[in-house]
This record gives structure tokens, sequence and C-alpha cells, in this order.
């Protein structure tokens, strides 16, 4: 199987492209199943103080004999930890958790606009990497006036902004902005969590079928191919395999706007929570 391409981030640290999310992969689960993912060849791991499973993602780590630099893990703080000194508990109490001493990158989980404690929260994150707690920094769920508001308070430009994307809901505002100012995305959601016929869409069964592959890895190509990083969850041995297994084939120009196609520009295809929503 070919290797994970890196990905340079605007700080110039590397990310696999590709990882594995364990999202709602159940704390007694999630041992094994990040023991299989580097097993089969995952590197990159994102999780959340929020999904309740980083112990499990420590406690593979330190099983698993892999070198702490040959690993990329990401974590991120939670909406109701972005005030005062709030950050930097919430990120001892992740590292304690991880067994690590470092994070590869951190995250503002989401911007909670209602609260209007965003600004507070980058600048809070930004002061964990200067204390060498974390090696890159971003946000998730930042909508542009959100991303605008926080470089313009701090001067410092997130080096990633994870969002919900997948070709029924490919968020070109977002995707615009982050292109102009060297902002790298992370797609959530890449396989549209199952919650809509992806698979039996033409454009992609089309290309599914003429690469000889499945409709879940078109999907993860087109992903890689647009530039964006990405981390689809699975439980399954056999689709964790089946989601790395994506190096050796590439869809055509043709095929890649096929999929640029299904953009659905009201918003409509979206199939989880709205950044204003959640506070
Ligand atoms: P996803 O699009 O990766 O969908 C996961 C679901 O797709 C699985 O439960 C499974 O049913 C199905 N699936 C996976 N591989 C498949 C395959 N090969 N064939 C067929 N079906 C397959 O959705 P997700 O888990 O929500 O997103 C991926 C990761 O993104 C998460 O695990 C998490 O790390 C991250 N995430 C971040 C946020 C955020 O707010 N920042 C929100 C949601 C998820």
């Amino acid at each position: 199987m070919a290797s994970t391409p890196a990905v340079t981030l605007n700080d110039r640290n590397t990310i696999p492209q590709l990882g594995y999310g364990v999202f709602k992969v159940p704390p007694a689960d999630t041992e094994r199943a990040v023991l299989e993912a580097f097993e089969l060849g995952y590197r990159h791991i994102d999780t959340a103080a929020i999904y309740g499973n980083e112990e499990g993602v420590g406690a593979a780590i330190a099983s698993s004999g892999l070198a702490r630099d040959e690993l990329f893990i990401t974590t991120k703080l939670w909406n109701d930890r972005h005030d005062g000194e709030e950050p930097r508990a919430a990120i001892g109490e992740s590292l304690d958790k991880l067994g690590l001493d470092k994070v590869d990158l951190y995250l503002v989980h989401w911007p909670t606009p209602a609260r209007d404690n965003y600004v507070h929260a980058w600048e809070k994150v930004i002061e964990l990497r200067e204390a060498g707690l974390t090696r890159s920094i971003g946000v998730s769920n930042h909508l542009v006036p959100h991303l605008e508001r926080i470089v313009a308070a701090t001067g410092v430009t997130p080096a990633v902004n994870q969002i919900e994307l997948h070709p029924a809901y490919q968020q070109r505002e977002i995707t615009d902005w982050a292109a102009a100012h060297d902002v790298r995305i992370e797609s959530w959601g890449p396989l549209g969590q199952g919650k809509y016929d992806l698979f039996e869409a033409g454009p992609i069964a089309a290309a599914a079928e003429a690469h000889g592959k499945t409709p879940a890895q078109a999907v993860l190509r087109w992903h890689l191919q647009k530039g964006f990083i990405v981390f689809p969850k699975s439980v399954r041995r056999e689709r964790l395999q089946e989601n790395l297994d994506v190096f050796d084939f590439e869809l055509t120009e043709a095929e890649v706007a096929a999929i640029d196609d299904m953009d659905q520009p009201d918003g409509s295809g979206r199939v989880s929570a709205h950044p204003d929503e959640v506070n």
C-alpha cells in the first residue's frame, strides 16, 4: 500500500494528509481500534476532549511501540473551557489522558459565537503553542467572520480550519478564504457521516467503477485531490484498511469536476450542526 503524503502547514510543520478520526468510537473500544489503525499504517489520529476517548488513544500510543515523532496527534478545546485560564487547564487534562507532553495540533473546537469568547480562546491557544504544549494550532467550525476576527485581533493565522465538508456540502466561502490565507482545510464528516446516499450518487459510483475502487475510496480520493486533510471514522478493520488504500489511483479532472458539481450551494447538504447553533 502506498504511503500517506504529508501536507505542509503555514507554520512549516507537516501533517499526514489522511488519518483516523475517533468521534463516536466508544472509549472501551478506542485502544483496540487505534492500535489496529496503527498496524494498518495510520499515523495521524484526530480526537477531542469531548469525545471522551483520549485515554484510549493514549493507551494505544503507549503500547504501539511507535516513536513519538512518527505520530501526529490532534485534540481539541471544548466549548466550556474558553474563558480565563481554562484553556491551559484543559490542554493539561488532555495531555495527561493522552500520556503526552505535547500534541501536534490543538484546535478551538467551535467558535460558540453566542458566548463571544472565541477571540480569547484563540489568544490562549497561541500561548499554549508558545509554552510548547502543542506544535501547531488551529480552529474548527469557524466561519469567515470568525476567522477574520481572530486574525485581526492576534495577527496569528490558524494552521487549519476543520469543518464539515463532503460532496453535497463544500463550504466554498470558507475554502476560498482558507486558500487565500494559507490555511489548510480539514474535512470532517468526509463521508457525510453515512447520513445521505453519497455512495449511490452517479458521479461517485461512476468514478469508483472506473478505477475498480469502492465509492468510499472515490470520495476520499476527491478530498485528497482537492488538497483537504481527512480522517474518516470506522471501527471495522476492513473499512480502516479500505479507507487507507487510496494512494494508488487518481481521479481524472472530469471525475473531480463531476463531484464538485454535487455541491448544494444553499447549504442543504449539511448533515450536522451549524456553527452559529453550537454554544
Ligand atoms: P465520516 O464521514 O467519517 O463517517 C463515518 C461513518 O461512515 C462511519 O460511522 C461508517 O458508518 C461510515 N464509513 C466509514 N468508512 C466507510 C467505508 N469505507 N465504507 C462505507 N461506510 C464507511 O464522519 P465523522 O466520523 O463524523 O467524521 C470523521 C472525523 O471527523 C471524526 O471521527 C472526527 O475525528 C472528526 N469530526 C470533527 C468534528 C468537529 O466538530 N471538529 C465533528 C465531527 C467529526
